[in-house]
């Protein structure tokens, strides 16, 4: 493949808040082969159409715009990102692009049986894998799908090719699988992957979602705690969103605070939707078309004045305004209604990517 233009640096953008522009999420398609309930829990999707999916190379050239303005960390998500053919191809087209240092692809594992190699070849950096729980019938019910030994032949084809760094994140659910958590780790440990525990978000999309369902940091950190001793916070300088414990034995794992401990101010997180429509936050209600200015022929300096214009004058900060909707005793059971998902894909989790 012929190497392809990359512009010159320009100097890092920061938003109204002095966030910088760093980590950039890929949707590459808003299709999946699960329905997990906290993200998909409805009967009927309406898709993105096709004839609007960005080509890889148009994700190459919009991708090309956030590196010059300071992204060096790309992940590939979806909807299932698996279910984008030939994606070791885009993975070779980003790896051209020397400012990305890290490329993560975050799956539910389904196809990584099949698409482990192609993937490490590619060049591929870290896979994170979505594990729920252990018990296929938990899974079954949770994603109406049969396919949990799928997701676990997934995970094993992983190390097998040499991925290191696994990690497998877990949505701690109240009632569904807050009885797991020692299993996940334990699991987790015997693997050689660290888990993480995300804390259910009111997201587009989750249109289950109740407060009384979020398994809180503090909730988690009990019950490991009660079972291995307290778990000793590790100090690291990071924006990544997990914090991450050590537990007495010396095995590690995360917590994503995202509902009860959000950690807006040092977002530095953007989403680009499969169709090319870029969110700030993800809880963002609208987004900026790139699509049509880059196919009806803007120049780059013109796509990257608009990038930058955007990010600078950035205020989003989603969950911690849901925070302070849930103290004034505001926060409504869902953030978007299901008649208003139906009108906009985009505002699905699945369509922007988690
Ligand atoms: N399909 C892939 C997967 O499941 O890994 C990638 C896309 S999925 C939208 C990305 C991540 O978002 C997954 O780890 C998923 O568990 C998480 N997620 C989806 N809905 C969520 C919710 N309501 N609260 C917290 N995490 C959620
Ligand atoms: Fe589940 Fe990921 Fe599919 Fe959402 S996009 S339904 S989290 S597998
Ligand atoms: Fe970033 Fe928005 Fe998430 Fe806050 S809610 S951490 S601003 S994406």
């Amino acid at each position: 493949m012929s190497p392809r233009p990359q512009s010159e640096a320009t100097p890092d953008v920061a938003d109204s808040f002095g966030r910088p522009l760093k980590s950039l999420r890929l949707s590459v398609t808003d299709r999946c082969n699960l329905r997990c309930k906290y993200c998909m829990p409805e009967e009927e999707y309406g898709w993105l159409p096709r004839e609007t999916l960005l080509s890889f190379e148009e994700i190459y050239t919009l991708t090309d715009l956030f590196t010059t303005l300071g992204v060096d960390k790309v992940r590939l998500t979806g909807g299932e990102p698996l279910l984008r053919r030939d994606l070791p191809t885009l993975i070779r087209m980003l790896r051209d692009n020397r400012r990305i240092t890290d490329i993560a692809l975050t799956t539910n594992g389904i196809l990584l049986g099949d698409q482990a190699d192609a993937l490490y070849d590619a060049g591929l950096h870290r896979v994170t894998v979505s594990l729920d729980t252990l018990k296929p019938d938990r899974f079954r019910s949770l994603t109406r799908r049969d396919t949990h030994a799928h997701v676990l032949e997934g995970i094993e084809a992983c190390l097998r090719v040499g991925f290191t760094g696994l990690k497998l994140d877990t949505v701690a659910i109240k009632g569904f699988n807050d009885d797991e958590l020692v299993e996940l780790i334990e699991y987790g440990r015997r693997i050689g992957a660290e888990v993480r525990f995300i804390e259910y978000m009111d997201v587009g999309g989750a249109t289950d979602w109740s407060l009384s369902k979020v398994l809180s940091r503090d909730a988690i950190l009990d019950t490991l705690g009660r079972h291995y001793g307290p778990a000793e916070s590790i100090v690291e300088t990071s924006s990544a969103p997990a914090q991450r414990y050590r537990l007495p034995d010396g095995t590690t794992f995360g917590i994503i605070a995202s509902t009860t401990s959000p950690f807006c101010a040092t977002c530095d997180r953007s989403r680009l939707t499969a169709d090319g429509v870029w969110y700030l936050c993800l809880y963002a209600k609208e987004g900026m078309d790139l699509r049509e200015p880059l196919r009806s022929g803007l120049s780059r300096d013109e796509l990257l004045a608009l990038v930058r214009s955007r990010w600078e004058a950035r205020k989003d900060r989603g969950a911690e305004e849901r925070k302070d909707l849930e103290q004034a005793g505001l926060r409504e059971a869902r953030l978007i209604e299901i008649q208003k998902l139906r009108e906009d894909p985009h505002l699905e989790m699945h369509a922007r990517g988690g």
